[in-house]
């Protein structure tokens, strides 16, 4: 079986059987963002923080952040890319020594590891804190396994009884971040985490003899690796309608049910389409290719910059700063009042992000 990581536990304890699927592994362009912007934070609350990249300046200049960070420190010395491996049916976990990032090498196979982005260590508990970036907003503190592994994998670790977790969330599309609060583990809670480790680890050694019995399709589906070799979303995919008597109540209510299952299962079939395109483009055979692509959003004006300016220039800035009002309010000026916002920084470029359509081959 492949390392079980604490960040697939999310989706392992929905779905057992992705643990032992075939997976394609992913292709990496270099550093992103969030690797960066992990690099950046660790180094900010170690006292040295890199000369940030263009990438990140962004937060790395957000009032947002850095009081975040500072309210971190208040909390006692954090310790950064914190590594941990334990095995939840003996109730057994350690911090690892290893430098290399997520080199979990020195642990026994069969045990889960993953590593808490920040750790303070108090007298009788542990605070982790995991960073997350990107648009899509992670499963709240309460309910999420990766931070609830690293909390109970840290007090074991620490043999301490209780643990704090929390997640400093960084938004993409700005520069908005807060540190979420912070959610207190006590002693039954930290046991009950490991109960529920200790199951999955038991099911995830079942699923390696009948991974079908363990499969589970649902929004865990989403960011599975092993979506394209899964038998369960194959069938899903491939299900097809039988025909129906519209004339009789029964029969349009059957067919009204199977039109909300085809449209659940159309949704699933884009989206397991979209997740094999990213993967692996797909020539359609007639010059176009369903691939991934860099796609850029619209401009959007800074209000505290164009505001004064519009001003200036005598003109009522517009309820909504969007360049259609303000063409509307600049009239003939609109490309000098433009050129004037553009000089000042008052227009900020779209956002960029990634999107899987039907491309030119
Ligand atoms: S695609 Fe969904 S059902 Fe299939 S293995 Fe992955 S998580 Fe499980």
């Amino acid at each position: 079986m492949k390392r079980i990581t604490a960040s697939s536990l999310q989706r392992y304890m929905e779905c057992p059987a992705s643990a032992v699927l075939p997976a394609y592994s992913h292709h990496n362009d270099g550093a992103s963002v969030g690797t960066l912007l992990h690099e950046w934070v660790e180094g900010y609350l170690n006292g040295a923080p890199p000369v940030p990249s263009p990438e990140i300046e962004q937060w790395a200049r957000s009032p947002y952040l850095l009081a975040a960070l500072d309210e971190i420190l208040e909390m006692g010395a954090p310790n950064t890319e914190v590594k941990f491996a334990g095995n939840p049916m003996a109730g057994e976990a350690q911090a690892l020594q290893t430098l290399g990032q997520r080199d979990y090498s020195e642990a026994p196979q069969d045990w889960i590891c993953g590593t808490a982005d920040i750790v303070i260590r108090h007298p009788d508990s542990v605070t982790v804190i995991d960073l997350k970036t990107g648009y899509t907003d992670p499963p709240p503190a309460n309910r999420n396994w990766q931070l609830k592994f690293l909390a109970w994998a840290a007090s074991r670790a620490y043999g301490v009884t209780e643990a704090s977790i929390g997640i400093l969330r960084v938004w993409s599309g700005g520069d908005s971040a807060a540190l979420l609060p912070l959610v207190k583990l006590h002693e039954l809670d930290l046991d009950l985490i490991q109960d529920a480790l200790a199951n999955l680890q038991a099911d995830l050694s079942e699923a390696e003899h009948a991974p079908d019995a363990y499969l589970s399709t649902g929004p865990q589906c989403r960011f599975c690796d092993s979506l394209p070799f899964c038998p369960a979303v194959k069938a899903e995919v491939s299900a097809l309608g039988e025909e129906v008597d519209l004339s009789t109540d029964d029969g349009a209510a059957e067919a009204w049910r199977r039109l909300e299952t085809v449209e659940a299962i159309a949704k699933r079939a884009r989206q397991a389409l979209e997740r094999r395109a990213v993967f692996k483009p797909i020539p359609l055979g007639d010059g176009r290719v369903v691939a991934e692509v860099d796609k850029e959003g619209r401009e959007s004006i800074d209000g505290a910059v164009a505001i004064p300016i519009l001003r200036e220039l005598g003109i009522q800035p517009p309820v909504s700063l969007s360049k259609t009002a303000i063409k509307k309010a600049a009239k003939k000026n609109y490309d000098a009042v433009m050129a004037r916002l553009a000089k000042a920084g008052a227009i900020k470029p779209g956002r960029k992000y990634k999107k899987v359509e039907v491309v030119d081959g």
